[in-house]
């Protein structure tokens, strides 16, 4: 069993208002068959689970405010193999094996992003390889990525799912668009930040490539779709559910790297850093974490 937040999901089986402009904390106790661990997207209390009637309980905390669509829950015949000392992958045990393979650089990407980015704010990252009914690629959830088993190749050709994946602990999860029809802000700077982890870990050349076929993505679509739908800021009530992916993603990240062009990569990357941290308080200081991508100021009025 899991469970799909985004966009507007999570208000179908927690009673909470989904906005992503809303954050919230919180507390779960799940009580699952004996047979069957639970795994969320929140710090995990009681790893090996503790009696409960009717089989045992787990219980979670999520003390970093979140917008709502983050919180998940997977049930399953789960066990756990660790990659570096504050990563590693959740899944079913036929698939433990081929997953740990396909994601033996976790740790060194978290890293890299850090190095670009400022600290990981969230403790652990942990990956959920799900069953191929699992309808996405992968989902951002906050300390526990959720992932199809698609992107087992066997040879750690597509990992740049993981890098984006993790982007999103900065671009997205820290700071959010506060509607949906931006999601650009979400996915856009995450498509940026996945292009420029692929860069550092594997070299400009297959990051290069991977914009290459970008840059084919969008001309297709700009080639299909109506005007009003290649704009980055999505018209009327369509959201991230029901729009175009080369435009939200790719057009979004060419556009940050048109900027990155035009300041300087040195000048971009201490915007992003400062994007990142929260506002008035030392880089290593987590309280007041999350917030809502910042909104353009008001205009000054000026008297007459
Ligand atoms: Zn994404």
């Amino acid at each position: 069993m899991f469970s799909q937040g985004q966009s507007i999901l999570t208000r179908t089986w927690a009673p909470t208002q989904d906005s992503p402009g809303i954050r919230q904390t919180y507390d779960v106790r799940l009580v699952v068959p004996q047979d069957l661990t639970a795994v969320m997207s929140a710090e995990m209390l009681t790893p090996n689970g503790e009696p409960a009637e009717g089989g045992h309980a787990f219980r979670f905390r999520m003390r970093h405010p979140v917008p709502i669509y983050l919180m998940s829950i997977a049930v399953g015949d789960l066990v756990f193999g660790a990659v570096g000392p504050r990563t590693g992958v959740w899944t079913e045990p036929t698939v433990l094996e081929r997953g740990l393979y396909e994601c033996a650089d976790m740790e060194t990407m978290v890293r890299t992003v850090e190095a670009l980015y400022g600290p990981y704010r969230w403790g652990r990252y942990d990956v959920l390889i799900l069953p191929p009914s699992f309808p996405f690629g992968g989902m951002e959830n906050p300390r526990l990525t959720f992932l199809t088993p698609t992107f087992l190749a066997g040879d750690r050709s597509l990992v740049s799912l993981i890098a984006h994946e993790l982007a999103h602990s900065w671009s997205g999860n820290l700071v959010t668009n506060a509607v949906w029809a931006d999601s650009w802000l979400n996915e856009g700077f995450t498509s940026y930040i996945e292009g420029r982890v692929t860069e550092a870990l594997y070299g400009e050349e297959r990051a290069n490539m991977a914009r290459v076929l970008d840059w084919a993505g969008i001309q297709e679509a700009i080639a299909t779709i109506p005007a009003n739908s290649q704009r980055l800021h999505l018209i009327g009530d369509r959201g991230a559910d029901d729009s175009n992916s080369a435009i939200v993603y790719d057009k979004g990240a060419l556009f940050l790297r048109t900027i990155e062009r035009i300041m300087g990569r040195t000048r971009f990357d201490a915007y992003l850093r400062s994007l990142f941290r929260p506002p008035r308080l030392p880089a290593n200081d987590d309280r007041n974490l999350p917030r809502r991508f910042p909104r353009p100021r008001r205009a000054r009025r000026h008297s007459a």
